[in-house]
């Protein structure tokens, strides 16, 4: 479905990312991990558009993205959350993602059905799938870290993607929260056939839930594989794992 090849970004001088490859088909559960500094953002920015990249292409169902705008990428199916959550802490839950919805929807509603009848069960709809629906009229400011960040990934459903690019969903989160964040993330990959890319600190989390892992060193890919066969990669272990990583 995605296609990342030889991208590369410099700014001024530095490469943060230096032809990196990535792979995701569909359907799938894909994490890129890599220390920080790596440049997972920045290739991140570069599939959903905030970033043109310098050299290589960005390639979604055969169709060359790189070159195409934020709002043209997301048109065809790529949603995302950012590092730090972008919410609107004053408005409430519900409204949070009706907007999203909304905006959505303002491309294909018709006479027939208002897109704001539409909406309003689109929204519970997408906040039942996320488990927010009991907090809907809850100001977004004040829902606790953990629950900021889900609110994120839902207003990123309310443009039906049919990929999501997450970085550090479970960024800040309590062990628990990020626990319950990755089970939603993998059901929603499930249950929503939605094709997933994230990036994630947590071996564990990127070992139990992903079904293919990149990793990235210095904006190169070093491999992507399977959970097994990157574990058992030895440039993998020296650079990244330490050697010691038995998760
Ligand atoms: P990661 O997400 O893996 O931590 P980033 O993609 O955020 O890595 O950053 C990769 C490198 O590029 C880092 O050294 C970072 O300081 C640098 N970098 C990222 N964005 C910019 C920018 N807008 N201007 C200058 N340097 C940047
Ligand atoms: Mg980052």
């Amino acid at each position: 479905m995605l296609q990342v090849e030889k991208v590369s970004k410099s700014f001024d001088k530095f490469l943060a990312v230096n032809g990196a490859d990535l792979l995701v088909g569909k359907g799938q559960l894909v994490a890129v991990i890599g220390p920080n500094g790596a440049g997972k953002t920045t290739l991140f920015n570069m599939i959903t558009g905030q970033l043109k990249p310098d050299r290589g292409r960005v390639v979604l169902n055969g169709e060359e993205i790189s070159t195409l705008a934020t709002h043209e990428i997301c048109r065809r199916g790529i949603a995302r959350s950012f590092q730090i959550a972008n919410i609107f802490h004053r408005l409430t839950v519900f409204r949070n993602v009706q907007v999203s919805v909304l905006s959505e929807q303002r491309k294909s509603s018709n006479i027939v059905r208002p897109a704001h009848a539409m909406a309003v069960e689109e929204t519970n709809r997408i906040l039942k799938s996320v488990g927010l629906l009991d907090k809907a009229d809850h100001v977004a400011g004040s829902l606790s870290h953990g629950d900021q960040r889900i609110l994120e990934i839902a207003i990123a459903l309310g443009n039906q993607p049919q990929m999501l690019v997450l970085d550090e969903p479970t960024a800040g989160m309590s062990p628990d929260e990020t626990q319950a964040t990755m089970t939603l993330i993998k059901r929603l990959a499930e249950t929503q056939g939605l094709t997933i890319v994230f990036c994630e600190h947590d071996m564990d989390v990127v070992f139990n839930t992903a079904q293919s892992i990149m990793v990235m060193h210095y904006g190169k890919t070093i491999i992507q594989g399977k959970p097994e066969e990157v574990r058992e990669n030895r440039a993998v272990q020296e650079a990244y794992l330490g050697g010691e990583e038995d998760a």
